[in-house]
């Protein structure tokens, strides 16, 4: 039976980690400052964010949240995001992601002060992702290299396969498992055989948000399968087919009407897999984690250049 990754007692020491670093930070100077943006009335972003503010609450990080209405115009938030890049007490700047439909969101993102960044998604930051510098990693793939690092899963040499090429998570989890020195294959919604491919993986990650699409005939018996995926289903005939008719998940589907699934077959990769990371309680976890890290050297690097 596969093992599974917790992200969850990954998530937990990086933050104990980091509670030293904070109060080092109050003591010298003051604690560090994320602004979040949570533009519009998505219901997944505002849970998203609360739990955001949660983390930074627990860490003793200050954090304010700004709420423009969801008829907000890209030159609103442009406005929003200069005014937050000067203010000396922010170290972060969070636009959470989707933004409303008329919202040109890449202008959005590149008014980021690329040192206020700390979701590494400014074009300068990946630039120095690609480019081997240091500088703010996107959140979720940091934390699935934070995940194999602490179960030391070995990378080196290994053959991994992304699924999906998003800016967010599967162009730099690619990126960041060749500079730990795999061979890395990309793949992508024109991917030919895509099972075919994902099956030559030693470490599968998958990002494509398609519910339950990587079933036993995607996964090479005994590969590490990382799934980034976050699908709510709501549909019960299909959390029959992908849980089983007798478990707990479609069980809890009937109390709730829906339930989470990744885009990994969970009955299949247990089967297949040496080892996994779970949804929910894999890959969510590390995210924000990760952005507290992000929020915390920033914080490091902008105290530390004042100081000297
Ligand atoms: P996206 O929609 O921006 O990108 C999806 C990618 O998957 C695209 O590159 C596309 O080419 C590929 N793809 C889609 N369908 C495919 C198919 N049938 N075959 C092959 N490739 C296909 O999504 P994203 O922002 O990268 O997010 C992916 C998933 O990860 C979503 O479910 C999202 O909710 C989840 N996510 C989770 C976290 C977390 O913290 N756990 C963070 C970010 C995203």
């Amino acid at each position: 039976m596969a093992k599974q990754l917790s992200g969850t007692w990954v998530r937990d020491q990086l933050l104990e980690e980091l509670k030293p670093r904070v109060e080092e930070l109050r003591r010298r100077a003051r604690p560090p400052g994320l602004a979040v943006i949570l533009a519009g009335n998505n219901p997944a972003s505002q849970i998203y964010v609360r739990n955001k503010v949660k983390a930074c609450q627990e860490l003793g990080i200050l954090s304010e949240t700004h709420t423009p209405p969801e008829e907000v115009t890209t030159e609103e938030l442009v406005a929003l995001v200069e005014t937050l890049n000067k203010r000396e007490e922010i170290d972060g700047i969070l636009v959470q992601m989707p933004l409303p439909a008329q919202v040109d969101a890449s202008r959005v993102l590149l008014a980021v002060s690329p040192e206020k960044d700390v979701d590494g998604f400014h074009p300068l930051n990946m630039g120095y992702l690609l480019t081997g510098r240091p500088g703010p990693r996107a959140c979720t793939p940091a934390g699935i290299l934070e995940l194999l690092r602490r179960y030391e899963i070995p990378i080196k040499g290994r053959r991994a396969v992304v699924l999906g090429r998003s800016d967010i998570v599967g162009k730099p989890m690619a990126v960041l498992l060749m500079h730990e020195h795999a061979t890395v294959t990309i793949c992508h919604s024109r991917t030919v055989n895509l099972a075919e491919e994902a099956r030559r993986a030693e470490i599968l990650v998958a990002a494509m948000g398609r519910p339950a699409l990587v079933t036993g005939e995607f996964i090479q018996p005994g590969a590490v399968v990382i799934d980034v995926g976050i699908n709510r289903i709501t549909d019960r005939a299909e959390a029959v087919r992908i849980f089983g008719a007798e478990s707990e998940r479609v069980q809890a589907f009937d109390r709730t009407g829906s339930v989470l699934v990744g885009d990994v077959h969970p009955r299949d990769v247990e089967e297949k897999a040496s080892a996994y990371t779970p949804v929910p309680g894999g890959v969510g976890p590390l995210t924000i984690a990760m952005l507290m890290v992000n929020t915390v050297e920033a914080a490091e690097r902008r105290l530390g250049a004042c100081s000297a």
